[in-house]
């Protein structure tokens, strides 16, 4: 299947590509720094079409039969593995992500996809026999409506796929608002979707910006919204959505450490270490930005390690597989990122690897950011309280393993983190004392399995419920309890005024 080529990319709604009159935004292509195409930017209206849509194909989906749902997740996850080079194409042109980082993404959206395939049994509920004389009572878990998606750039295939699939196999429709930074890859999942047989107006997408955001948050037809993106849009996003009486997850921002423990196996940190610091430039809510070794001699062999394999990192344009990475979004988020090296050196650390001068021959255009390693850094500098969302890695030296913990625990990020050690009991008290949705041990990069649930504490998640996996069943779904018995000849109720117990 070829993808929409128009030069304006415009929305989904009820089954058909839809481009409105509404105000446009530039897209780049990050590799080049060049406009690829326009994007249009819905607004109230648009969004009142999308949830009409949605809201009219509710009833007949609600009462599709699982099994019926699944079937077009099973066509569905065969049309995203055909089209795969298309999705990482388009994905590399507008993200930047070079193809074999890309086809990861992609590999970890459809594992959502599968997950959503067992939507028969994830939905089979709980029952209860005999909770009473010739009573039984059951759990039903039903959908909500009309439910919202709103998403980053940096993943703009999976984190779409870790919510709608969920969400319409659990009976919902759908109205997703993607990044209006990339998003052709996104709108083409839609498009794979109808051709798995989804009805129309189940799945509609609407691009844009804040108005088209606003405009979900306010729009009495939809019943719970799901937002990852960063802290302050994530927390805005929690209260609005609440506030007008909304189900809401909203998962933001990240400054995931690594601690380097004494005993870590170096080869292994140094090699995980550039691969979660710098693989997609940064660009991942999981990335390892921060190492805290716990001794000096640990940091001066860590970063002697580092150095040298720095050296041999390759960037450049997405389309290049040989590359390790490709650029930051744009020339905005670049100007940020080299503003956090700067500021870093300003507040008195010391810029060992400097990427701020980086363009790779052919693309000095591009938003290109080289692998940045930084020393000596202290929590009080502004580069370590900031998400960076680049290719830096910041080393912190503290001297022992509490000192460290310390520092995660008063951050005000709680996604991801990770121990280097072969202590077991050093690895036990931290993954049972730090303050971190997600804990790896010896894993630099621990995004959870579809089959388990993504989030971060503190900071990094408004709301109750993880991503996908278990809680995502639990967010797109309420639960109703039914209590039932059938009056026999031999079993009557008679007026009873206590509350009524098994005595
Ligand atoms: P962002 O917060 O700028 O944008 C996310 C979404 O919110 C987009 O759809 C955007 O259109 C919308 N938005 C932006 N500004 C808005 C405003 N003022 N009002 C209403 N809506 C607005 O995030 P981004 O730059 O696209 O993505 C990067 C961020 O996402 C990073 O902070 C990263 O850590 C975070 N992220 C978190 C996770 C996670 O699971 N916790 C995963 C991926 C990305």
């Amino acid at each position: 299947m070829q993808t929409d080529t128009l030069r304006t990319v415009g929305h989904f709604i009820n089954g058909a590509m839809v481009s409105d009159d509404s105000k446009t935004q530039p897209v780049f292509n990050p590799s080049t720094g060049e406009i690829s195409k326009q994007v249009a930017l819905g607004g109230a209206k648009t969004i009142d079409e999308a949830v009409a849509a949605a809201k009219a194909a509710f009833p007949e989906w609600r009462k599709t039969p699982p099994l019926k749902r699944a079937r077009i997740m099973f066509k569905f996850k065969e049309l995203l593995e055909q089209n795969a080079d298309e999705i990482c194409r388009l994905i590399g042109e507008e993200h930047g992500k070079i193809s074999h980082d890309a086809a990861g993404e992609l590999q970890r959206g459809i594992e959502n996809v599968e997950y959503a395939c067992g939507a028969p049994e994830l939905l089979k509920g709980e029952h209860s026999r005999n909770v009473g004389p010739d009573i039984d009572s059951w759990s039903e878990f039903h959908p909500l409506g009309v439910v919202a998606g709103i998403t980053p750039f940096n993943f703009p295939v999976m984190v779409p796929l870790w919510m709608f699939p969920m969400a319409i196999v659990c009976g919902n429709t759908f109205v997703l608002k993607p990044s209006e930074r990339d998003p052709s890859s996104t709108l083409y999942l839609a498009q794979l979707m109808k051709e798995a047989g989804l009805p129309d107006g189940v799945l509609n997408v609407v691009n844009g910006g804040k108005d088209a955001v606003d405009a979900i948050l306010e729009h009495k037809d939809v019943q719970a919204v799901s937002f990852v993106g960063s802290t302050p849009i994530a927390e805005y996003i929690y209260t609005t959505a609440t506030a007008n009486g909304k189900r809401c997850q909203a998962l933001g921002g990240a400054k995931n450490h690594a601690i380097v423990m004494p005993d870590a196996d170096l080869d292994n940190v140094v090699n995980s270490l550039l691969g979660a610091a710098f693989g997609s430039s940064g660009e991942r809510c999981m990335a390892l930005s921060v190492a805290v070794a716990v001794g000096d001699e640990i940091a001066d062999k860590m970063i002697d390690a580092l150095q040298a394999a720095m050296g041999k990192l390759k960037f450049g344009a997405y389309s290049d597989k040989t590359n390790d990475f490709g650029p930051v979004i744009t020339a905005e988020h670049k100007a940020k990122v080299v503003g956090h090296i700067q500021s870093a050196a300003t507040q008195g650390a010391k810029v060992l690897v400097d990427g701020t001068n980086a363009a790779p021959a052919g693309y000095e255009n591009g938003f290109f950011v080289g692998a940045t390693l930084i020393d000596g850094v202290t929590k009080d500098m502004s580069s370590y309280q900031a998400e960076i969302f680049g290719p830096v890695l910041q080393v912190l030296r503290v001297q022992t393993m509490a000192e460290a913990m310390q520092l995660i625990n008063d951050h005000e990020y709680g996604n991801g983190t990770c121990i280097y050690t072969r202590d077991g009991e050093a690895a036990r008290y931290f993954a049972d004392n730090i303050q971190v949705g997600m804990v790896g041990i010896n894993i630099p990069l621990p995004v959870p399995v579809a089959y388990q649930s993504f989030g971060g504490w503190k900071r990094s998640l408004f709301g109750d419920l993880f991503m996908y996996g278990p809680d995502g069943v639990r967010f797109f779904t309420r639960r109703k309890t039914i209590t039932q018995r059938w009056p026999s000849s031999e079993v009557r109720e008679s007026a009873q005024f206590s509350m009524p117990t098994l005595g």
